[in-house]
């Protein structure tokens, strides 16, 4: 025995846990509370600031080869890392579209982070959790039981896995194997100009080309226009492409306009097109008793494209997309590994499995983020705050209209405003007012172009934002507006 042992190779018992649990306890309940902290006192803080050099340099350091303490890396993370992010979570952020995050995700999240489970598959409970959700979107979206889901990154992941689904519904499994390009058919898609550029892309990653998208114009209420896509399907069909996808906006980035679902699902039907809905942060309004009803025909699509971490106040990242016909997604994604076989018992049981339902293996458990917050506020609660937020719309509306010097540059139909400046050639002076803004701290809008105009954009997502930042981020529009108007004249004398 003895000299069969001097053979055999001396490993090292090092792990990566800590050899004083007790250490990190304390460091960690640290951590915790600094966080606590920084949510609790939010709004003491700049919205967002400019970073200073030093903070940048924090990050140019070479790999670091030996340890550092977990106390003096998080130091760095108080001191460079945390005031600089781009402030989405204070009640003042109003710019693109971005949800504020929860106690209650952030908490989630960091049990996820503990169990470090992949859900990829295999028979486990956290799969359960993310199949859960999944029946809870059904059954809010008018769903069928039957309907899968997945956890994704974001609406544009969602989006690109709808446009493959309905690219195996179009041109059958053989597509897999033997490309797009192998039947012949040029295939074709329809999204409104007011959809999100991910769609293009989509259809770009696809393999079908940007230019298969057919961008069809707006009404006057941004929606896309019935009549122009009834004709474009007809002029595609007679040249000889094959249409096969109408992409839907519910809440469009520019001014939050909702297509009208009903009609869209109509022509879907007649045409035998693959109905998606690019419900990126608009989707979640069906929690809002008050709004859902301008959803309607929601429920007759084939796939449902959202977002927990908009307007469900989910943390980052949490992208959901949703397939009424299991069917046809399982037989988008899944493929035979030898090591990824099924059983009917242990643990390689539970088929099928998430990772047969996109193009992801490994996968964390975002699932457990939104089950927590779904949880612990309720649906009510979290369609009271979608409501809140466009009532708050509607009030910085009203204060622009009773301003003077300011203009509504799009009707206000969720929780989009977008406004600027009164006058001739303002889009110079719009985008100075709101990087100016932005500068300030106060409240941090963006920018958007409406009718070939410059317009400041408020979008109001976070669950934190109240009157008074309505207030600040309108007062300071029109302080600032007021200075860089007088200087521009200035200049112009
Ligand atoms: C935000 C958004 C997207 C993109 O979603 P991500 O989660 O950022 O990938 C797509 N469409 C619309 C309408 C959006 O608002």
């Amino acid at each position: 025995m003895s000299g069969a042992n001097k053979n055999l190779p001396i490993v090292s018992a090092e792990t990566l846990d800590p050899e004083d649990w007790h250490d990190v306890r304390r460091q960690g309940h640290r951590m915790l509370d600094d966080m606590f902290d920084f949510l609790e006192h939010l709004r003491e803080r700049p919205v967002w600031q400019p970073i200073p050099p030093t903070a940048r340099d924090a990050f140019q350091q070479p790999l670091p080869q030996t340890a550092h303490s977990l106390e003096s890396v998080h130091a760095t993370f108080i001191r460079d890392i945390l005031p600089y992010a781009i402030g989405n979570a204070h009640p003042g952020f109003m710019g693109w579209v971005h949800g504020g995050g929860t106690p209650v995700g952030m908490l989630a999240d960091m049990l996820s982070a503990g169990l470090n489970a992949n859900l990829g598959g295999r028979d486990q409970i956290p799969v359960e959790v993310e199949r859960q959700v999944t029946r809870w979107m059904s059954e809010l979206f008018g769903f069928p039981e039957s309907a899968s889901g997945l956890f994704v990154t974001g609406t544009s992941m969602a989006n690109l896995i709808a446009v493959w689904v309905a690219r195996t519904a179009a041109l059958g499994t053989e597509v897999r194997a033997a490309g797009v390009a192998a039947g012949g058919k040029q295939l074709t898609a329809y999204a409104s100009a007011g959809a999100h550029s991910c769609i293009a892309q989509a259809m770009d990653l696809a393999g079908f080309g940007r230019e298969a998208l057919r961008v069809v114009p707006m009404n006057d209420r941004f929606q896309l226009d019935i009549a122009k896509l009834e004709s474009v399907i007809a002029e595609d069909r007679q040249r000889g492409f094959t249409p096969f996808f109408i992409a839907a906006t519910a809440g469009s980035v520019d001014a939050g306009a909702i297509d009208d679902l009903a009609a869209l699902a109509e022509i879907a039907a007649r045409e035998a097109l693959w109905f998606h809905i690019d419900g990126a942060y608009g989707a979640l309004a069906m929690l809002a008793p008050e709004i859902a009803p301008r959803l309607k025909g929601i429920e007759r699509a084939d796939s449902i494209a959202f977002d927990f971490h908009k307007w469900g106040q989910v943390p980052y990242d949490a992208g959901f997309i949703l397939i009424k016909d299991s069917a046809m997604h399982y037989a988008t994604f899944a493929s035979p590994a030898a090591y990824l076989q099924r059983v009917a018992s242990g643990m390689a049981a539970g088929s099928p499995w998430p990772c047969d339902f996109g193009p992801d293996l490994s996968r964390g458990f975002r699932a457990l983020k939104a089950w927590f917050t779904i949880q612990v506020y309720g649906a009510e609660k979290l369609g009271a705050i979608i409501a809140k937020t466009c009532g708050l719309a509607q009030y910085l509306r009203q204060r622009i209209e009773a301003e003077p010097v300011l203009e509504l540059l799009a009707p206000v139909s969720l929780n989009i405003v977008c406004f600027g400046y009164r006058g001739a050639d303002t889009d110079t002076l719009n985008a100075a007012i709101a990087v100016a803004v932005q500068n300030s701290g106060i409240a941090a809008p963006s920018t958007t172009t409406i009718h070939g105009r410059l317009a400041i954009r408020a979008a109001i997502v976070n669950h934190r934002t109240q009157i008074r930042d309505i207030d600040n981020l309108f007062e300071a529009v029109v302080r600032f507006g007021r200075l860089l108007n007088q200087q521009r004249n200035e200049h112009e004398r």
